[in-house]
C-alpha cells in the first residue's frame, strides 16, 4: 500500500491473515496473564494453538467422547467451585477432580488399571519418569498438555494420551454432573 500499488488477492489475503493472527495472540496473552483461572490453565495449554486432544478428536472420531470429557473435566479442574462433596464416598474435597483421579475410593479399580497400563504399555522407563512427577505434572500428561513435562516423544505422549482418556472416560462414571452446572 505504502507503494501505490494494491495487492494482489493473495498478499492481501496473507497480511490480513498475519495481522489477525498477531492481535489475537497479543489480547490472549493479555487475558490469560491477567485471569487467575485462564493463568493455571496455561500450565496445561500455554500456546495459542489448537488443543491437542481437539486435534485428536477429529484424526480419531471413535474417542471424541472421551475427548470431550477430557475437556470438561479440565474446565471443573481450574475452577473454583469451592469445596466439593463426592457423592460416592462423602469425601469433601477443594479439588473434586483430583478426588477421584487420586483418592475416591470408587475409581480404585480404575486407577489400579491406569498404572498397570502405563508400567505394561509404556514401559519401566515412562513408567519411572511418571511417577516421578509431582502431582500437577501428572495431571498436565493425563490431560495431554503442551508442557509435555516427561519430555516424551510423540509416541510415547501420544500412548500416554490414550491410557489418559481411557481412565478419565471411566471417572464419568462415579461424576455428579448436576452438581457442577
Ligand atoms: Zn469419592
Amino acid at each position: 500500500m505504502e507503494s501505490g500499488v494494491f495487492p494482489n488477492k493473495y498478499t492481501w489475503k496473507h497480511t490480513y491473515k498475519q495481522q489477525i493472527a498477531f492481535h489475537e495472540s497479543l489480547s490472549w496473552q493479555q487475558r490469560s496473564e491477567t485471569s487467575s483461572v485462564l493463568k493455571e490453565f496455561r500450565t496445561v495449554h500455554n500456546t495459542l494453538s489448537i488443543f491437542n486432544l481437539w486435534t485428536l478428536s477429529i484424526k480419531n472420531h471413535s474417542i471424541l467422547n472421551q475427548c470431550r470429557f477430557a475437556v470438561y473435566l479440565i474446565g471443573i479442574y481450574f475452577a473454583d467451585f469451592g469445596r466439593l462433596q463426592c457423592h460416592r464416598c462423602g469425601f469433601s474435597s477443594e479439588n473434586i477432580v483430583l478426588h477421584y483421579i487420586y483418592e475416591c475410593i470408587h475409581s480404585e479399580s480404575d486407577r489400579q488399571t491406569f498404572w498397570r497400563e502405563i508400567q505394561i504399555k509404556g514401559g519401566p522407563n515412562i513408567f519411572r519418569k511418571f511417577t516421578a512427577l509431582n502431582i500437577q505434572d501428572q495431571i498436565s500428561v493425563m490431560f495431554s498438555s503442551d508442557s509435555n513435562p516427561l519430555h516424551a516423544t510423540d509416541k510415547e505422549q501420544g500412548l500416554l494420551t490414550m491410557i489418559s482418556l481411557r481412565f478419565l472416560y471411566k471417572v464419568k462414571l462415579t461424576f455428579d454432573i448436576s452438581q457442577h452446572v
